[in-house]
């Protein structure tokens, strides 16, 4: 689990900022946007795709442990927004690293997006309760709860509150990373416990050979249950590079 230097005021810790680019996965998949990457994640995931923003030890499947004090940055949330606006797009996504680590100090950044036309999208992993500013500002949801191939233990992934707040969002939508048809099995559980809907299926893949065959595999079974599949593009169109 990452560990990342303690900010009380209106500064973040930003992993990475670029664009123009595009939104790689689930409902707005394909639309033109920038990202904010936030640093820091509550869970581990073994096959994270962004292990830079918070493993420091190489626990992850990548091995590499990566140094915060060249991957992170602490950004006055004025300078990130002035960042953000100066990208072409009306898209931003704000991702990780898990950014509900830091939703309070995101606020601001947030307002000034929305204030100025600016749609906004939030990645979360599902484990932290919305702050209600920022479902106010007309936030979208895209939540990725983990399954038990993350490597991270059910009582750190899965938050019963958190995952029940979510859902009853009106912009939400839920992205589970598939590997199997067993998978889409649990992924059934957490719906019924939780009433995590609408349902994205997205498979596992750092390459786009990987993410086909992934698609090939999982797309009937995920049509024959009435959820949504999402590739994505970003690793079918660049590999996974980093910054896009
Ligand atoms: S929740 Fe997301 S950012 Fe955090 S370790 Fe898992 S895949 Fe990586």
């Amino acid at each position: 689990m990452g560990v990342v230097p303690t900010v009380t005021d209106h500064r973040l810790v930003v992993s990475e900022v670029f664009g123009p680019t595009v939104q790689g996965e689930g409902p707005s998949a394909g639309r033109r946007c920038a990202f904010l990457r936030l640093g820091g994640c509550n869970l581990s995931c073994r096959w994270c795709d962004t292990p830079y923003t918070w493993d420091w030890t190489g626990i992850g499947d990548s091995k590499v442990a990566y140094d915060p004090r060249t991957e992170l940055r602490v950004l006055h949330g004025d300078e990130v927004l002035a960042q953000l606006l100066a990208f072409d797009v009306d898209t931003i996504v704000i991702s990780g690293g898990e950014p509900l680590n830091q939703q309070r100090r995101l606020l601001r950044v947030v307002r000034g997006l929305v204030d100025r036309g600016r749609r906004v999208e939030v990645e979360t992993n599902g484990t932290r309760i919305p702050d209600p500013e920022l479902v106010d500002a007309g936030v979208q949801f895209n939540v990725s709860p983990k399954l038990a191939h993350s490597g991270d233990p059910a009582g750190r992934r899965l938050m019963p509150q958190a995952l029940r707040a979510l859902a009853g969002l009106p912009n939400v939508a839920f992205k589970f990373v598939c590997r199997s048809e067993s998978d889409l099995d649990e992924v059934a559980e957490v719906v019924a416990l939780y009433g995590t809907r609408p349902v994205w299926i997205m498979p596992e893949g750092r390459t786009a050979q990987d993410v086909n065959d992934g698609l090939a595999r999982l797309a009937d079974h995920v049509v024959i249950r009435g959820w949504n599949l999402t590739t994505r593009l970003h690793v079918v169109a660049w590999d996974d590079k980093r910054g896009k």
